[in-house]
């Protein structure tokens, strides 16, 4: 484990507990060391042995043609939807919360020219199917665009994490087919639902027709993400990687990293959910006025809280938890999501004395902020 610790403003070590998010994990030992020792080539070329075994073993583990190595999640999902939305005038359909269409800058629009219709997001992170057929739109009046992709997302980011269910994914699958439109699946954390699921990667993303996965996020890469799907979308993906200035040289040095990811990272993802839990556990015990939790949405290595406090806002609590005094050597970091909700992501790094820190840290200043309601 690498430690994270700090000398505090009283001279004393302080300890740090960052559960803002999965992408700060660093790299594991083993990922180093194969880093050091990876062999590469000019990737642009498609001469470096090590993305193309990643790229490889990634489409394998998917069960889908062929698969990219790219930058980001966020660089994955704008070539997919390029990709399939390659005449002028298309549409692609998705949730109103999901990651594409709140956290990406509405690149799809800004640097594709596609539109984005959306509907409802669901607490589980699914959307209404009647909605979803109502609003197709094939062979459309002249006045329309064409849809021409829909899009889902494994685990849900701002629903907490939340694993889609197989069937709901089985049931948007039929309904693309009755009208010949693709389906995409965001799933940055996807391997985060196969494990909760106790399925093979390969089977959460059978009913959809290209997907991408973030190896940076819990399974502690440094950089990248895959997208795979039919041979002739990652083609066209090679292609439109290279114009958005995603072409990279010797990527062998990152790629080896994920190919450790794929050994070894993805089974050990349960004991992020398990901490999880017992956090979200921890602070529903408590019966707390002031922070919610509802424990049955806990499903992978996200959790969101609500918070309620007369007084003080969301950001206060923030604050606290990482505020050091002499009787609490603990910083916590904790990422405040939208009004009143507070994020919490486990990830490797996070060993057991960490997780039972944080909760205790959590838990005093819980107290502390419900003192201050009953004096009111
Ligand atoms: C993190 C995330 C992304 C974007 O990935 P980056 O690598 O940060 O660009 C996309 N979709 C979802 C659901 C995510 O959680």
């Amino acid at each position: 484990m690498y430690e994270k610790i700090i000398k505090g403003d009283l001279g004393a070590d302080v300890k740090i507990v960052d559960l803002r998010t999965d992408t700060i994990s660093r790299p594991t030992t083993e990922m180093r060391e194969a880093m050091y020792g990876a062999e590469v080539g000019d990737d642009v070329y498609g001469e470096d042995p090590t993305v193309t075994e990643l790229e490889r073993r990634s489409a394998e583990l998917l069960g889908k043609d062929d698969a990219i190595f790219v930058v980001s999640g966020t660089m994955a999902n704008l070539i997919a939807m390029m990709a399939h939305c390659s005449h002028r005038g298309s549409e692609i359909i998705a949730g109103d919360k999901s990651h594409t269409f709140r956290l990406e800058q509405g690149g799809a629009s800004q640097l594709a020219g596609i539109q984005t219709s959306t509907i409802k997001t669901k607490d589980d992170g699914t959307f209404d199917l009647d909605e979803l057929r109502n609003m197709i739109r094939k062979n459309p009046d002249i006045h329309e665009p064409i849809t021409s992709l829909i899009l889902v997302e494994n685990t849900h980011n701002l629903c907490g994490g939340r694993v889609v269910p197989l069937e709901w994914l089985e049931k948007v699958n039929g309904i693309a087919a009755e009208h010949g439109i693709p389906i995409h699946m965001d799933g940055a954390r996807m391997m985060n639902a196969a494990v909760h699921l106790k399925v093979t990667p390969r089977r959460i993303v059978r009913d959809v027709d290209s997907v991408c996965f973030c190896l940076s996020k819990g399974l502690g890469c440094p950089i990248g993400s895959i997208l795979a799907g039919s041979a002739d979308f990652i083609t066209k993906a090679r292609r439109i990687r290279k114009v958005l200035g995603g072409g990279w040289r010797q990527a062998g040095i990152i790629a080896a990293a994920g190919l450790v990811a794929l050994e070894t990272m993805i089974d050990r993802l349960k004991i992020d959910h398990e901490n999880a839990y017992k956090i979200a556990k921890a602070i529903s015990d408590l019966n707390s006025r002031i922070l919610h939790v509802d424990l049955d949405k806990v499903q992978t290595n996200i959790i969101m809280l609500k918070y309620t406090h007369p007084t003080k806002t969301a950001g206060d609590f923030l604050r606290r938890l990482s505020e050091v005094k002499a009787s609490d050597p603990v910083k916590v970091s904790v990422r405040v999501m939208g009004r009143g909700f507070i994020r919490i992501v486990t990830y490797w790094e996070l060993d057991n004395e960490s997780i039972d820190l944080a909760i205790k840290k959590i838990i005093y200043v819980i107290r502390e902020f419900e003192k201050l309601t009953s004096k009111l």
